[in-house]
């Protein structure tokens, strides 16, 4: 049984990607910031879940976590966790702190979770590392505005590229994948997808991936897109 490891799984994608995990024969480690919601707590009526607390953004809390799992062996690990961030994103009122708690949370906190947890995906016979990404970083894009969020997520594209590059001759595939335009507290109610179809396009996509995919931006449906 392949064991996956999901952050931010107390609500929107992350919530539903654990449920669809159980549901499909994995063993699934959930984490959450504070308390776990009430719909993660209902997951442990099933044996197949552990919960655990991270603040993504906390390096003693990534340390706490890695400690904790000591001993267990993880197959895929799925950097969800991120934030839309700064309350004010446009050319005109953009601001550092809340700009760069953006990138804690978006781009530097998956890197210090994968590095955190590496050691224990030495023994998975095919390793993945993936990051829920966005086309809003996509540098092919022409779109405006959103500055924190865009870059944070372009920088995180960029991260998990080299680290497909550098985690490659180990056996791990690592891509980040774009969920896409998702019914959840970050999207909106308007958006375009429920949050059932992206985690299920999500699930289909990661279920297959091998070493010959890292290093690809990949949509919820499972198309290569453009950086
Ligand atoms: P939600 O806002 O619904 O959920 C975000 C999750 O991330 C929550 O569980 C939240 O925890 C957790 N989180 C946020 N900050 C931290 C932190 N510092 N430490 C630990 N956990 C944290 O967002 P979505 O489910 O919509 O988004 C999931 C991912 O998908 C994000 O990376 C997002 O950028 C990406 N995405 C979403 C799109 C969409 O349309 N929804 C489109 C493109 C990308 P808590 O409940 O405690 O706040």
């Amino acid at each position: 049984m392949e064991t996956v490891l999901i952050t931010g799984a107390s609500r929107g994608i992350g919530l539903e990607l654990a449920k669809k995990f159980i549901d499909h024969g994995y063993q699934v480690i959930a984490t959450f910031r504070g308390e776990p919601s009430k719909s993660l707590e209902a997951l442990r009526a099933s044996n197949a879940i552990t919960l655990h607390e991270l603040e993504v953004t906390d390096s003693s809390s990534i340390k706490k976590l890695a400690s904790a799992l000591e001993g267990q062996h993880i197959d895929i690990l799925i950097n969800n966790a991120g934030v839309i961030g700064a309350e004010q994103q446009s050319f005109e009122m953009v601001e550092t702190e809340a700009w760069l708690d953006t990138f804690r949370v978006n781009t530097i906190a998956p890197l210090l979770v994968s590095r955190a947890l590496l050691p224990l995906m030495d023994q998975a016979t095919n390793p993945r590392i993936i990051t829920i990404s966005s086309q809003m970083g996509a540098l092919n894009s022409s779109s405006m505005g959103m500055y924190a969020y865009r870059t944070s997520k372009a920088a995180a594209n960029k991260f998990m590229q080299v680290l497909a590059s550098e985690l490659k001759p180990k056996g791990f595939t690592v891509c980040p994948v774009h969920p896409g335009w998702v019914q959840t507290d970050m999207g909106g109610k308007e958006a375009d997808i429920t949050v059932q179809e992206s985690a299920k396009g999500i699930i289909s996509l990661i279920t297959t991936l091998t070493l010959e995919h890292t290093g690809t931006f990949f949509s919820w449906q499972g198309e290569a897109l453009e950086w």
